[in-house]
């Protein structure tokens, strides 16, 4: 048995040779950020590759989540989820806002539309849900709830890069979506994120934010954030992008493994896949039922014991850390789906250089 550690994910690097014609083409330009040629071109290679209209890139995904909520001029409550990464809640923070928690379906480990209406109250004004591990919420139920109440929603899209919902991108849902370009994500620019706006005046507006809220060189119109990506990072970008189609294939591949040899195994159960979506294949959870031979926890350790590090997304609940415990809906009783989920899953690894011994070493592990 091989002894390398085997991650919960790792990035896929194309050969470096492939990345120097780039950086030659940056260092002819010498411009390194403030949307230079590289990072127009991966705008308008995103756009096509997504099927969406108009993207803003960012440095990162959480800056692209404070913006969104700046754009929108977000205030008050929102209403969102506590399984998911804990930059979703932060954002809210950080803009001043006060997240309001929803337990998730358990089924989807998306926000439950049917348990939204109750946690409005008249400081409501957007709903921030997570299409968690890239499955889709159910974007009709939540807009229409949106809609009644007048309530913008932003979906935290961070995880679901070129899914496919049957009717178009996932990304063409609420009122902005946000990707998140970190290096642990389907793509990945080291470090960025993106936010999908619906029309050219919106972005516009949103690049200015991203750019300390210059105009022009005299005008500044907003209180804006240095958020913009720089050429090194989208250049990065238009290299992944060539690979993409085949990073995503290779997983695929691995998530039909996992699927086939784990269905029948006791205990262990499979998050099901809507046959409309294309999915990006970005996270393999399990959830360890109490039926199963070890705890998850313990399945997690015998796991690190053999070298392979599969991570326990999302526990804690966002819910529990110190700045969110105290409030009212991050109660245990509030959120017993989430808490249940919480304590079951694990995430095990999948990502393009998985090989097939790895792959055997982690099935035979958790089937033994
Ligand atoms: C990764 C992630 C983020 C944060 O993105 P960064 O690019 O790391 O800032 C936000 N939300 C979710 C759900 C994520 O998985």
């Amino acid at each position: 048995m091989s002894s390398e550690p085997v991650y919960v994910t790792q990035p896929h690097l194309p050969p470096l040779e492939e990345f120097i014609p780039y950086l030659e083409e940056i260092w002819q330009s010498k411009t390194l950020t403030n949307g230079g040629p590289m990072h127009q071109a991966l705008e308008q290679a995103l756009c096509d590759y997504l099927g969406v209209e108009h993207i803003a890139l960012f440095n990162n995904g959480t800056t692209a989540l404070l913006t969104a909520l700046q754009a929108l001029r977000v205030t008050g409550e929102v209403i969102t989820t506590p399984y998911s990464f804990v930059a979703t809640a932060h954002s809210l923070l950080w803009n001043g806002l006060t997240p309001v928690f929803v337990d998730i379906d358990p089924q989807t480990f998306n926000l439950d539309p049917a348990k939204i209406e109750a946690a409005i109250t008249p400081r409501t004004t957007a709903i921030m849900p997570v299409h968690c591990y890239g499955n889709p919420c159910d974007v009709e139920a939540i807009q229409k709830i949106a809609d009644n109440y007048n309530l913008n929603v932003i979906y935290d899209a961070a995880h679901a890069f070129g899914v496919n919902d049957g009717g178009g991108s996932v990304l063409r849902h609420g009122d902005l979506s946000v990707l998140s370009f970190h290096a642990t994500k389907v793509f990945n620019t080291f470090e960025g994120g993106a936010i999908v706006c619906p029309d050219a005046k919106t972005k516009k507006h949103i690049d200015h934010l991203k750019n300390f809220g210059f105009v022009d060189e005299v005008t500044v119109v907003a209180s804006g954030i240095n958020g913009k990506m720089s050429e090194i990072n989208a250049a990065f970008g238009l290299l992944q992008l060539k690979h993409i189609d085949q990073v995503i294939a290779r997983r695929r591949d691995i998530d039909r493994l996992y699927r086939e040899e784990l269905k029948s195994v006791k205990g262990i159960r499979i998050l099901e896949q809507p046959v409309h979506v294309t999915s990006n294949y970005s996270y393999f959870p399990i959830l360890v039922e109490p039926d199963y031979h070890l705890s998850r926890d313990d399945l997690y350790q015998k796991l690190r014991d053999h070298n392979v590090f599969a991570r326990r997304y999302f526990y804690p609940l966002i819910s529990e850390f110190p700045m969110y415990r105290g409030m009212p809906s991050a109660s245990a009783s509030n959120l017993p789906s989430s808490r249940r989920i919480a304590y079951k899953v694990l995430c095990l690894p999948i990502y393009p250089g998985l090989n097939a011994n790895d792959v055997d070493k982690i099935l035979s592990i958790v089937k033994k």
